[in-house]
């Protein structure tokens, strides 16, 4: 039965993704609204957002501008199939992401999420490959740790074993190169830790074992997010770089995260000088006011896809909600932003004072190791030998109570304010952090 509007509503219906529902049901913390580096919860007390909303908001919140864009265009018009029909907005989008995308991943497939951006940056290879008569070309390549959202394709590549376990066979034909998490020679690490490089090898022995004619692609993130911030190590990505050109091998990477300035460039490609064949993005691309996603093509795959067909439709794969009209009106506000604002400079300016900050927590109580790149930062903790996670999980719990809101993988906090974070506000969220460490036991 539905509820009267001013009764407040019973927890029970909602089941809540990637939660602990019974935990949260218990003891329920809700956000009411938000405006830039602040979310306000139902009793109006202010949250700083020292996460991004999940490494999303990078424009800080509520931005008027995309706000208005959204409306405006929901009143013009509010839907188009994108299936043999267009409207103007799809094409101005796509043409002024692919001016910041990296060089020659210029044309852009639109999704509704990260999730859906890594099923269709996966099948775009296979179709590749198989389009230019290298049909045996489909094994996949994915890394432990990595998080490549949670579809079937997704799961299967990624790395992490909860997401994986409770789900049955998944996909057949894929390997895992080693994760590079390494603390006993990067505990600590400031930037890319110095050593790892040689794990990307680790790809040469999986060619060695399937033969390069039957692998299609590896995919990875730059930095791997979700897992508890993990940068790569020095040299880590031009090797494997070298490696898939050396196999005829497609590269992916799942920037996911790493997009739109994060990493204060516009994509972890170009701040570490390694362009993949394939790229998904999603979350920064609209601010997360409009679901969305995408995968940018090298031209390459582009026009093999395009020219090779066999059927008028070259590529059997779309959303129903692919370049949706208000996520465009949303996603060029938010690129307005960005460029007008200078995000992605102020995230690499903010760097070094990030960076000090951070490691101000390297001797803080359960700290096991420090991580940080861009605007992102990994603190892991010593497992409570009773209780694995709880720790980390009392942290947040106790952090957003007294103001700050973090985000905990595992054991490990994570911290990804927007690009607009200012000085007083990062140490506020690292003192936050510190006192909340001292207050756990
Ligand atoms: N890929 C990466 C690297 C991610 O970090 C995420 C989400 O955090 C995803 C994919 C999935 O994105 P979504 O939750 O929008 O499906």
């Amino acid at each position: 039965m539905n509820q009267p509007n001013n009764a407040a509503p019973s927890l029970d219906a909602y089941w809540m993704p990637f939660s602990a529902n019974r935990r949260f049901k218990a003891d329920p913390r809700f956000v009411a609204r938000a405006s830039g580096m602040y979310y306000y919860t139902d009793t109006d007390r202010e949250v700083l957002d020292a996460t991004s909303g999940l490494w999303c908001v990078n424009a800080g919140h509520c931005r008027p501008s995309i706000a208005k864009a959204i409306a405006e265009q929901a009143a013009r018009l509010d839907y188009a199939t994108a299936f043999n029909m267009g409207h103007p907005i799809v094409f101005e989008f796509a043409e002024r992401l692919a001016q910041i995308t990296p060089q020659g991943l210029d044309h852009i497939f639109f999704t509704n999420s990260g999730s859906e951006s890594v099923e269709t940056a996966l099948k775009i290879a296979l179709a590749y490959h198989r389009a230019r008569d290298k049909g045996t070309k489909t094994r996949l390549i994915g890394r432990e740790r990595g998080y490549h959202g949670v579809n079937f394709g997704g799961i299967s590549v990624g790395g992490l074993p909860k997401n994986r376990m409770y789900f049955g066979g998944l996909l057949g034909g894929v390997d895992h190169l080693p994760h590079t998490h390494d603390p006993k020679r990067n505990g600590f690490a400031k930037g890319q830790p110095e050593h790892g490089a040689e794990l990307a090898d680790e790809l040469e022995r999986i060619v060695a074992l399937h033969d390069a004619s039957n692998i299609a692609a590896v995919i990875v993130e730059p930095l791997a997010g979700s897992t508890g911030v993990l940068p790569p190590p020095l040299g880590y990505l031009e090797r494997l770089r070298a490696i898939c050109n050396k196999h005829d091998i497609l590269l992916i990477f799942d920037e996911v995260i790493t997009g739109f300035g994060r990493l204060g460039a516009p994509f972890a490609s170009q701040r570490f000088g390694v362009t993949p064949d394939l790229m998904t993005m999603a979350k920064g691309i609209t601010n997360a006011a409009v679901p969305m996603g995408g995968v940018a093509a090298s031209k390459a795959i582009h026009d093999t896809l395009i020219e090779r067909a066999d059927a008028p439709i070259e590529l059997f794969h779309g959303y129903t909600y692919s370049g949706h009209p208000l996520a465009c009106a949303a996603g060029l506000a938010t690129l307005d932003i960005y460029r007008d604002e200078g995000l992605f400079e102020r995230s690499r300016s903010l760097e070094p004072l990030w960076e000090e900050a951070i490691h101000s927590l390297d001797d803080a109580p359960h700290v096991i190791d420090v991580r940080n790149f861009g605007l992102t930062a990994g603190i892991e903790l010593s497992a409570r030998a009773s209780a694995p996670g709880v720790r980390a999980m009392e942290a947040f719990e106790r952090a957003f109570d007294q103001g700050v809101l973090i985000r905990v993988s595992g054991e490990t906090i994570a911290l990804s304010p927007p690009l607009i974070v200012e000085l007083a506000q990062i140490e506020r969220a690292v003192e936050t952090v510190r006192s909340v460490l001292h207050q756990v036991h």
